[in-house]
């Protein structure tokens, strides 16, 4: 029997002090969660649906209840989950009230053939299942938007072209702290998520990484399993959670992979390039490394009493 093993995050990005002490309960929370399914015998994909779905509910975090808010002010959710040993996957995006929509993206690999399913239909199946509804905004998400917002309109945002000259010059302005789990059963299956609102201001449309399988989200067991936060932009061009898997299909363990990882985001990716993963191979190994300036995270494994928990892992920047 595979000694089972989940790692959780909360996010890359910047942890103002008002949410640091409750981002990384919230991530301690999540890690005992989905660690209590894998050691009473469930499987990896029910622990990341469960560890996502609690940081959903947590609104502490960009993703479910206190999403972040798009240009115009209103939310528009997206998650994925993959199996590592069928390779099945589901996804759903552009989300306004699926109170969790990891369970949607689950609901979409289990009850549609497709893999990836958006907006109005996405939440039709939603109901048609009975996933409950919610309004996600919060109070303090439309403070940050309010605060983003009127930067914007003083000129002091060059939101576009220049956003990655933005983000280099002030990393705090933009919130993008999607949450994501993986883990690794008993039977030796591993499992992804990843959930998010995107990130803050984002133009009504526009799909990050987080609900795409191979850039923020990835599980085979043949190789691991990753999940992705930061920029998603960037984690589309290097397709960069399949990117780590395939690091670990070479040898490498899920530290180095995750590394490597970020060495390539640096190498490859000119300009703001604020990224974080999560990984596990096979074996159970753990890693974690970003770029920006943190990443929210913990892990739980049969050794542990309780989750480790950090807004730090290996910081690889450009030097
Ligand atoms: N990757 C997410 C996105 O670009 C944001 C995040 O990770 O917080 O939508």
């Amino acid at each position: 029997m595979t000694k089972p093993v989940i790692v959780v995050h909360g996010g890359a990005g910047t942890w103002r002090p008002e949410r640091s002490q409750l981002g990384i309960e919230g991530v301690k929370i999540a890690a005992e969660i989905g660690f209590k399914i894998l050691s009473e015998n469930g499987t990896a994909l029910d622990a990341v649906e469960a560890a996502v779905a609690y940081m959903e509910d947590n609104e502490v975090f960009n993703a479910g209840k206190g999403s972040a808010l798009t240009i115009d002010g209103h939310i528009e959710m997206e998650a994925s989950i993959m199996d590592g040993k069928t390779l099945r996957a589901g996804a759903a995006g552009l989300l306004r009230e699926v109170r969790n929509p990891v369970s949607l993206a689950k609901l979409v690999m289990e009850k549609t053939d497709y893999v990836f399913l958006i907006g109005e239909w996405a939440e039709k199946i939603a109901e048609k299942y009975g996933l409950e509804k919610q309004n996600p905004v919060t109070e303090l998400r439309i403070k940050y938007w309010k605060e983003l917002k009127q930067k914007l309109l003083q000129g002091e945002v060059n939101y576009l072209p220049r956003l990655h000259q933005l983000i280099k010059e002030h990393p705090e302005l933009f919130t993008y702290e999607t949450v994501g789990a993986v883990a690794l059963d008993n039977k030796g299956n591993l499992a992804a998520a990843t959930s998010t609102g995107g990130m803050t201001l984002k133009l009504p449309g526009r799909i990050g990484d987080s609900p795409l399988i191979g850039c923020g989200t990835y599980a085979d067991n043949e190789s691991g399993a990753c999940s992705a936060t930061g920029i998603g932009e960037i984690a589309i061009r290097l397709a960069l959670a399949k990117t780590v898997c395939e690091y670990m299909k070479d040898g490498l363990t899920a530290q180095e992979a995750a590394e490597q990882s970020i060495r390539e985001v640096n190498r490859r990716i000119e300009g703001a390039n604020l990224i974080g993963v999560i990984a596990l191979d096979p074996q159970g190994n753990v890693g974690a490394a970003h770029n920006s300036p943190n990443l929210c995270w913990a892990y739980f494994n049969a050794e542990m009493e309780r989750p480790y928990a950090s807004l730090e892992a290996k910081r690889i920047i450009i030097t």
